[in-house]
């Protein structure tokens, strides 16, 4: 199938972007079209305005501060996941972010974009509610900055307000002797997973998020290295709440939680 019938804008300041959202009947913005392109194609939505973020300058930098990295709501995937920056300081979201889907939708795919279509079982919303980072939004209010605890809502569904685009992110930069894994179980090379854990070992802490079990990521941060992997695997599984679908059973998402918890745990303590 083809979109339905759409008027296309390319705005070139992020001021002119804010006043198409707020003037426009039925706008829509796009930036790697990975998610939106299909979803226009099958007609689930059919915006009467596009507004392309491509033309937005600087909205793709990967910047180094205090203890942060900023990544600009444009940056892609590719870059995300090759980023010298993002591979010293995140480590996890760039290791994450190498496993989605293939190359060519790494290649477009955009960071703002997989955060404001918060697919539960996407990686960078599971990174970034793990390592407690925050989205930087603008809209016609001004900046405000949400932690990512608060932006994932549920299933495709965020804090963001309809007048507001995401411009960055800021994660967290890990600590010297931090460690991290990331694993993910799909049924293909390159398919959303069923079910993601990103795990931090951060002072004996652990940090786990859990992708693909229910409508958003969820985070658990009460464990530590002196634990069992194989108790803190049962004691996630027995939090989760995953729903019945009729391609994935709840009972086999449930499953999947215990073994990849007991498996990054193991991966975190087993490299220190
Ligand atoms: C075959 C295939 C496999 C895939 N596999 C995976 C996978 O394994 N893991 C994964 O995470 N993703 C996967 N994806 C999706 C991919 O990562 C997308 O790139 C991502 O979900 C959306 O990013 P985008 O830039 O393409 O956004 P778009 O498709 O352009 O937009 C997605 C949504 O976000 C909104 N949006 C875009 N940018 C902004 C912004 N800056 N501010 C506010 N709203 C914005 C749009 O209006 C739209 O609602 C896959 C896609 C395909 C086609």
């Amino acid at each position: 199938m083809k979109p339905a019938p759409f008027r296309y804008h390319r705005p070139r300041s992020l001021a002119d972007t804010l006043q198409l959202l707020v003037t426009l009947e039925n706008a829509k913005l796009i930036a790697g079209g990975q998610s939106l392109g299909p979803m226009m194609n099958m007609r689930l939505v059919q915006p009467a305005e596009l507004i392309d973020l491509n033309a937005l300058a600087g909205l793709d930098l990967i910047a180094e501060k205090d203890d942060f990295l900023e990544i600009g709501a444009l940056a892609r995937h590719h870059a995300v996941e090759s980023s010298t920056l993002v591979k010293k300081h995140c480590p996890l979201l760039a290791e994450a972010a190498g496993t989605i889907g293939h190359y060519a939708i790494r290649s477009r795919g955009t960071l703002g974009g997989s955060l404001a279509h918060a697919d539960p079982a996407a990686q960078l919303p599971l990174v970034a509610a793990t390592l407690g980072a925050e989205i930087v939004v603008n809209g016609k209010r001004g900046e405000r900055r949400i932690a990512a605890k608060d932006f994932f809502v549920s299933m495709m569904t965020t804090a963001l307000e309809a007048d507001e685009i995401v411009v960055s992110a800021r994660f967290p930069k890990a600590a010297a002797g931090d460690r991290h894994a990331y694993l993910q179980f799909s049924r293909r090379t390159g398919d959303f997973a069923i079910v993601a854990v990103a795990a931090v070992l951060h002072s004996r802490k652990l940090r786990l998020g859990i992708g693909g079990a229910e409508d958003k990521p969820l985070v658990f941060e009460d464990f530590s290295a002196h634990e069992d992997p194989q108790a803190i695997a049962r004691k996630v599984r027995e939090a989760v709440q995953p729903t019945e679908s009729p391609r994935v059973p709840a009972l086999y998402r449930e499953e999947l939680v215990e073994v990849l918890v007991k498996r990054a745990v193991a991966r975190c303590l087993t490299s220190i």
